[in-house]
């Protein structure tokens, strides 16, 4: 009698810890997939690395002789651009080189700096601006834009493009362009027409002029 009681729940406790072992290896299976997945489209990208610079551009007209400079409090290799002749205000923004664009909105908080009202209430961050992916792991960023930018989130752009206007949105203390170069997670001397800016931090107020050879849209 008492024989056939220990075996009968053991088959059926065998049986069931065979059908959840088989479940536990799917979703082992699922996990370690979804991993690899994951690895390959998000992780790989961020570590392998960048690829050869870009022969970038300033971002403003061909021709034209902008200021390149820095100051204390700045940030390492950020660039400040201003025209050395005509007024900031409205001037066009040109992407430095192709690309795609993967920010195009407001960052911190616009202000009220306008060319009406020069000294209005200053913003927060950077207002309106731009932030385009090159490719290899290459971006650029503008700053400060006048108005909402000319282009949009995924939209692709030609080198000298327009892509914004000079403005004073966000912190900023008159019209002008704020401008970086990023390779991967960082910000780099700025190079333009194959040439370092000189622009590597930010402990000393710095200035240099440049004459835009950003003069070929394509
Ligand atoms: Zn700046």
């Amino acid at each position: 009698m008492t024989t056939g009681r220990p075996t009968s729940p053991r088959t059926h406790r065998r049986v069931r810890s065979r059908r959840t072992r088989t479940v536990l290896v799917s979703v082992v299976v699922a996990a370690v997939l979804v991993t690899v997945a994951v690895v390959a489209v998000l992780v790989v990208p961020l570590v392998r690395p960048a690829g050869p610079r870009p022969l970038f551009q300033l971002p403003v007209a061909c021709g034209e002789t902008w200021q390149l400079g820095t100051y204390p409090g700045h940030d390492d290799y950020d660039v400040d651009l201003f025209p050395t002749e005509g007024k900031a205000w409205g001037r066009p923004v040109l992407a430095s080189y192709a690309g795609k664009v993967t920010v195009a909105g407001i960052n911190g908080s616009l202000g009220g700096r306008t060319p009406d009202d020069p000294n209005g209430p200053r913003g927060r961050g950077g207002g309106y601006w731009v932030k385009i992916d090159h490719g290899g792991r290459w971006e650029t960023q503008y700053l400060h834009l006048l108005e909402p930018p000319l282009v949009r989130v995924g939209q692709r752009v030609a080198q000298g493009e327009q892509i914004g206007r000079v403005g004073s949105t966000g912190n900023s203390g008159a019209p002008h362009l704020h401008y970086e170069q990023r390779r991967g997670w960082e910000k780099v001397e700025a190079y333009f027409d194959g040439a370092p800016s000189g622009i590597t931090h930010d402990d000393t107020e710095y200035t240099v002029r440049r004459k835009s050879n950003n003069c070929v849209t394509g």
